[in-house]
């Protein structure tokens, strides 16, 4: 760790500037509580001047005057410069939230990938012509995919730069610009992403501005800014419920990845070895910080008391400690308020009638107060709070079924339906259960896996729209329709046609 605290500023039209105020945020390591950095609480008119900023660069022509061509360039040199610094930011992601350096490692080397994927939709997508029969087909009608405009992107502190490219790969693509709003928790990774992106790949001032502070100084003020033509929101239900209300009432488009409560669903016939780890993988990787986690593990009751013993088992051996450490493999929850979180909807939990079978304690020999074991909750009910509520940390529900159809009916009973997994080896279930589930993401036999060219979204009170693959780009585009006549007569001009 730095000594001495570092402080940033706000990123705005290609350059590091002061903000308004004099109030600042401090960030902390979470494995000791160090304080490492500070970052401005901007204010509403930094949101303006960044907002104006990115007006301009989308009326530019060093920006809006780019051909498809040359934006994949762009976007092509982007993915370049995250190569070459995916170590770094890697570093300044765990520092941040305290998950593992090797997952933070694996996803900041896995950024170019999205920025490689859109540069070719770039260069690939075509347009339509439309066979319109009005005047005998006399017209040549055509559509256009037109950029929105300005962007108002605010993300989440658990996998900042990662959620950042969801959006920003494609906008930049589609030929908007950006603000963006980081958590308040880690907003220094993306200070630095824009500082690269700007001096070291060439992105022109103004294409991608950075605006740290807190969701009510400057996250509302983003994203019901009457110059922003798009809202891109990642974080949890309550929060895009608002910001949903607030779109809706500016008539801006808003794309909403949400909350979750994902079921993990066990049929006797699995691999008992590939579901523990599937089922680990779900849930207490990365602390269980995890929108899509498989917080809710369905196991038939057939195999439900070998799979509670092995489960358990492998939880105890699940190594705490440092996430710099590449040997760790569970680090600390990512600030107090949500071990707090976590440790009292464990207490409601064993309040309601569940059994706790490990975990629900911090470590002793551990610094900080962060650290949580791994928590595994068995004899849960589906109506309970734990059950169905979003706990964000490494806290698993296990309920038990007789059948295929109770299995559906349970894992279906749920506000969400951001993703889920099915672990059996006959293919007809596997198959009958992926189509009936009400997920935007259905894993058979593995779990928490994603790509830049398969769309990721919620079902339910998980979401609206859908980020990655090509449908991640429609978001950012608008379609305007040409009709252009070929018969050279303008016929009676009181009828429609
Ligand atoms: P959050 O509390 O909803 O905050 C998300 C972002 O919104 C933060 O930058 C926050 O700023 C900002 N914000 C808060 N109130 C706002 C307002 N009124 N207007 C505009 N912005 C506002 O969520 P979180 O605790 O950071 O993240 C965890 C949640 O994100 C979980 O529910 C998780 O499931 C969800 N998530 C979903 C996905 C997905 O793809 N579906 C992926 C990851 C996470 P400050 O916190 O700085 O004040």
């Amino acid at each position: 760790m730095p000594e001495e605290s570092r402080e940033y500023e706000l990123f705005i039209n290609g350059e590091f500037v002061p903000s308004d105020a004099e109030e600042r945020i401090d960030v902390e390591y979470p494995y000791d509580g160090s304080v490492w950095a500070s970052v401005p609480a901007g204010t509403p008119s930094d949101v303006d001047r960044a907002v104006a900023s990115a007006r301009g660069a989308f009326k530019s022509e060093e920006w809006g005057g780019l051909t498809p061509s040359e934006r994949a360039d762009a976007l092509h040199r982007i993915a370049d410069v995250l190569d070459d610094y995916a170590d770094e930011l890697a570093e300044l992601e765990t520092r941040q939230n305290g998950k593992l350096i090797r997952e933070m490692s694996s996803q900041m080397s896995g950024l170019g990938g999205w920025f490689r994927y859109y540069a070719g939709q770039c260069q690939t997508r075509e347009g339509r012509t439309i066979p319109v029969e009005n005047k005998n087909g006399q017209f040549h009608t055509y559509v256009r995919e037109e950029p929105r405009g300005v962007v108002g992107a605010v993300t989440p502190w658990n996998s900042p730069l990662l959620l950042t490219t969801f959006k920003l790969a494609p906008a930049l693509a589609a030929g908007c610009t950006f603000v963006h709003k980081p958590s308040s928790y880690t907003p220094v990774s993306a200070l630095r992403f824009a500082e690269l992106l700007h001096e070291e790949a060439g992105l022109p001032a103004g294409v991608y501005n950075v605006v740290t502070g807190s969701g009510s100084d400057a996250g509302d003020p983003l994203v019901t800014h009457d110059d922003v033509d798009k809202v891109a929101f990642t974080g949890s239900t309550s929060v895009g419920r608002q910001i949903s209300a607030k779109a809706g009432e500016a008539l801006v488009p808003a794309s909403l990845e949400l909350g979750g409560k994902s079921p993990n669903v066990v049929f006797p016939s699995a691999n008992l070895d590939n579901v523990i780890n599937g089922v680990i993988k779900g849930i207490f990787a990365a602390t269980g910080q995890t929108c899509l986690a498989g917080s809710r593990v369905f196991v038939h009751e057939a195999v439900a008391d070998e799979f509670i013993d092995r489960f358990v088992d492998r939880a105890r051996d699940i190594e705490l400690g440092d996430p710099m450490d590449s040997e760790t493999e569970m680090g600390p929850v990512a600030f107090r308020d949500q071990w707090e979180t976590d440790v009292s909807y464990i207490q409601t939990g064993v309040e309601e009638g569940a059994t706790l079978s490990f975990g629900g304690e911090q470590p002793d020999d551990l610094p900080g107060e962060c650290f949580l074991q791994p928590t595994i909750l068995t004899d849960v009910e589906n109506d309970m709070t734990v059950a169905q509520e979003e706990i964000f940390g490494p806290v698993a529900s296990v309920l038990t079924f007789g059948d295929e159809t109770e299995a559906l009916e349970l894992a279906n009973e749920s506000q969400f339906g951001l993703a889920a997994g099915v672990w059996t080896e006959d293919m007809r279930q596997a198959h009958r259960f992926a189509n009936q589930i009400e997920a935007g993401t259905v894993w058979v036999n593995e779990y928490r896996t994603l790509s830049y060219n398969a769309p990721f979204g919620g079902y339910k009170d998980s979401g609206l729209g859908r980020e990655n693959g090509a449908e991640g780009l429609e978001e950012y585009l608008q379609t305007k329709t040409v009709w252009v006549d070929l018969s050279g007569e303008v016929d009676d001009p009181f009828k429609l046609g």
